[in-house]
């Protein structure tokens, strides 16, 4: 993969070599400056072949905040009665805390925090 910021930058277009930064392997490419990282490390740690940047591209980031919302949602309690609620051991928040808080909740997935966890602190806090 190429990231953004070297998709269309002007390269020499020569032959060049040099070897990969992840796994030693030589790399020939028919441009310069010649690519940091081989093709199977670029795919395998998602990392730009040419500049050797780590970029989660933005789609990945939407779906993954996607999914953390989905959890979140699950945990809330908003139709369930409180004794339902009580036992179940989940949160009473309403679902408009998820857009109100929802700086919070993308640094808590961020920070690997899981999204039960994310809501337990959410009320010890409040
Ligand atoms: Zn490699
Ligand atoms: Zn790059």
């Amino acid at each position: 993969m190429v990231c953004k910021n070297c998709t269309g930058m002007l390269v020499l277009w020569a032959f060049s070599n040099g070897k990969c930064e992840k796994c030693g392997v030589d790399v020939v490419t028919s441009h310069i400056p010649c690519d940091k990282v081989c093709d199977s490390c670029s795919e395998q740690y998602e990392i730009c072949k040419q500049c050797g940047e780590e970029k989660e591209d933005e789609s990945a980031t939407k779906l993954r905040i996607e999914r953390y919302f989905n959890k979140l949602r699950g945990l809330l309690c908003c139709n369930t009665d409180e004794a339902e609620a009580a036992e179940s051991g989940c949160y009473l928040f309403d679902e408009s805390i998820l857009e109100t808080e929802k700086q919070y909740f993308i640094d808590c997935m961020y920070n690997n925090l899981s999204p039960y966890k994310a809501l337990l602190f959410l009320t010890l806090d409040k």
